[in-house]
């Protein structure tokens, strides 16, 4: 039987940022995952400033900037109109091409087996695991890092509980310009024109050396749309937005269309001795409030930077220890975050009600009003006006920026692409006094 101190079973971006971070800091690790190189998976395809940000904590921010495709300027569209052009920090990256990078940073000293786990059987003070093909490990720890797959963790008595079933489906393709060199923008998010259209947004940005979009919905995998969009995506996707070509000239869709449904879950008792929970495999997230990410990476940072190297200063390994990464601030309020915004984008969306009706109107004028304030910046700041013009300038800007009322619309909704209202005011007074 091999023995080690942390068994890490699952190597996606949880699992793989996992062995980097132990490994780098010298623990004995032994990562288990049955692809030696991790193969291609509609996942996470594009990384936001605050998932850049959480990045930079692992160490892991250098290796994946070299291959991922920036852009730091998005446009943002409704109806067939442009309403704003700003600044911003993401990279595109698929999910094979983000994990593989990852994994290549792992260092030598991690023993990496491919294979996968069949059993775990656990204990206040050692674990052991077998795996498929006989073989049997012990380990101090595991980190338990298996994604959706709930089989070990029914061994272990842990039960999942859907908080939405077919919360969102999400729509992955290629797109590329046809009759022009390029599309006039990097980035672009396009937000739907009514409820009926049962859409979060979809997004377009660069990825390797060509384009990528991700649309969000919020539809039965009946739904005809889904099917027309495999078939003839071209079509589908124009009458869902008739006005999209107005903003991205025209283009097709080349190969594959991924449509992929996601049950919104947590795991209801995930406290046991022994094995402690990440990523995917502790709770899932919806795609269209794009907190996947955070999660994972919140897990790990807090697992890998606090928790684990306290843990291994005294013997054992009981749930005592266990319950405090699951107690930990940082990672109970991502986790929170992460459901709420799940559930207030989907009403934003779909939503018919009063209340929703005005965060919709309040979200629609906090667009255009920041757009439209934007533009207005620009054309002062190209102007070589007298100083008295640009003052009158400021002044307009920070009249109109109080008026807004965001009352109704809950602070934080954090890494959408998308302004609420209370994001819009903030820029419109960081605009005024700028
Ligand atoms: C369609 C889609 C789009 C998404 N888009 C976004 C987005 O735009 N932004 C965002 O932030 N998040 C997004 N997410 C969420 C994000 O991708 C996930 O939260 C993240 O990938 C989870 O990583 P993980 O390591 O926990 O799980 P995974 O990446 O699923 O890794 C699990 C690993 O465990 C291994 N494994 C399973 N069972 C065993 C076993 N018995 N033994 C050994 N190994 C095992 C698997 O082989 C796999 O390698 C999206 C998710 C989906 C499904």
């Amino acid at each position: 039987m091999r023995r080690t101190d942390i068994a890490i079973v699952g190597g996606g971006l949880a699992g793989s940022l996992a062995a980097v971070m132990l490994g780098r800091a010298g623990a004995d690790v032994t990562l288990i995952d049955p692809h030696e190189i991790y193969p291609p998976d509609f996942r996470c395809e594009k990384l936001d400033g605050s998932q850049i940000a959480i990045l930079h904590k692992t160490g892991l921010a250098p290796a994946v900037f070299k291959v991922a495709s920036p852009d730091d300027e998005i446009v943002t569209a409704r109806a067939g109109k442009i309403i704003d052009r700003r600044p911003h920090n993401q990279c595109g990256i698929l999910y094979d091409n983000l994990v593989n990078t990852v994994r290549r940073e792992i260092p030598a000293n991690v023993a990496v087996i491919a294979g996968k786990v069949t059993e775990i059987a656990n204990g206040p003070d050692r674990q052991s695991l077998t795996l498929a093909d006989g073989e049997t490990l012990s380990a101090r720890l595991v980190v338990l890092a298996t994604g959706l797959n709930i089989g070990l963790r029914h061994m272990l008595g842990i039960e999942r509980e859907i908080l939405s079933a077919s919360h969102s489906v999400s729509v992955g393709f290629d797109v590329s310009p046809v009759g022009q060199s390029r599309f006039p923008f990097r980035a672009l998010t396009c937000y739907p024109q009514s409820i009926a259209d049962r859409m979060a947004y979809m997004s377009m940005f660069p990825i390797q050396s060509g384009t990528r979009a991700n649309l969000f919905l919020y539809r039965d995998m009946a739904d005809p749309l889904l099917r027309a969009l495999r078939t003839a995506p071209h079509e589908a996707l124009l009458s869902l937005m008739p006005e999209l070509e107005r903003v991205t000239g025209p283009f097709q869709v080349s190969g594959f269309v991924k449509i992929r449904p996601v049950d919104l879950c947590r795991m209801r008792n995930p406290l046991c001795d022994g094995v402690v929970l990440v990523g995917d495999a502790f709770a899932t997230s919806c795609p269209a409030a794009g907190t996947g990410t955070n999660k994972v990476l919140t897990d790990i940072e807090r697992l890998c930077n606090t928790h684990i190297p306290h843990w291994l200063l005294s013997p054992g390994m009981d749930s005592a220890k266990i319950k405090a990464f699951y107690d930990d601030p940082t990672k109970i309020e991502t986790d929170a975050q992460s459901e709420a915004k799940a559930f207030f984008l989907r009403s934003l969306s779909t939503d018919p009600g009063l209340i929703w009706e005005a965060r919709r109107q309040i979200r629609r004028i906090g667009h255009a009003a920041v757009g439209a304030l934007r533009r207005a910046r620009t054309k002062v700041k190209h102007a070589a006006g007298p100083v008295g013009e640009i003052r009158a300038a400021q002044e307009n800007l920070i009249a109109v920026a109080p008026s807004l009322d965001v009352s109704a619309v809950p602070g934080n909704i954090g890494t959408m692409p998308d302004l609420n209202a209370a994001q819009a005011q903030t820029s419109l007074r960081e605009q005024a006094r700028s």
